[in-house]
């Protein structure tokens, strides 16, 4: 494996002849593979440095700790999916199919003719859930369309299915 590049030694000393914050940081975060071999004798060696790097590694470890306390409150502060939202869309945009599906019953024979015309009722429930939805949630939003339009073609795939049958059996006892 490649040894890691050393810290340039124009940026390990200082003019006093200590180290450089760059270096005690990096020995802070973990980095001595970069920090070269005589910079690390010194710290070792130099009751100022090490008290320097026992501060800088103090200020990483807080700096850790803020980094972990700004994630959780980012993903505490992460709106929650608004499932009453979604449970409207779906339902009005299934209310709205009734009656289209009462007033041509002719068309409910060719499975692919419900399909198309369902599809301005996923448009539809999808502008209406781009309404009630919060701004950021955009993944949101396409996730619970297709949710949508799927749970509307399984819906209408069924009550076709249901009206053809009916109907045959219908056609088949007058005949
Ligand atoms: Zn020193």
């Amino acid at each position: 494996m490649k040894p890691r590049e050393k810290l340039p030694w124009e940026i390990i000393w200082q003019h006093d002849g200590h180290v450089t914050d760059v270096v005690l940081t990096s020995m802070a975060d973990g980095e001595e593979a970069i920090v070269p071999e005589v910079a690390l004798d010194h710290v070792g060696g130099c009751d100022s440095c090490s008290r320097r790097l026992g501060d800088a590694a103090l200020l990483s470890i807080r700096v850790d700790d803020h980094i972990v306390a700004a994630a959780a409150q980012a993903r505490a502060a992460r709106p929650r999916f608004p499932w009453a939202a979604v449970m409207v869309a779906l339902t009005v945009a299934g209310l709205g199919m009734i009656p289209t599906l009462l007033r041509a019953p002719a068309w409910l024979a060719a499975t692919s003719a419900t399909l198309v015309q369902g599809l301005p009722l996923y448009v539809r429930s999808g502008a209406l859930m781009a309404r009630t939805l919060p701004q950021g949630l955009q993944g949101t939003l396409l996730v619970s369309s297709f949710v949508s339009a799927f749970v509307l073609t399984l819906t209408g795939y069924g009550i076709a299915r249901a009206m053809t049958r009916s109907r045959s059996l219908q056609e088949g006892g007058t005949r």
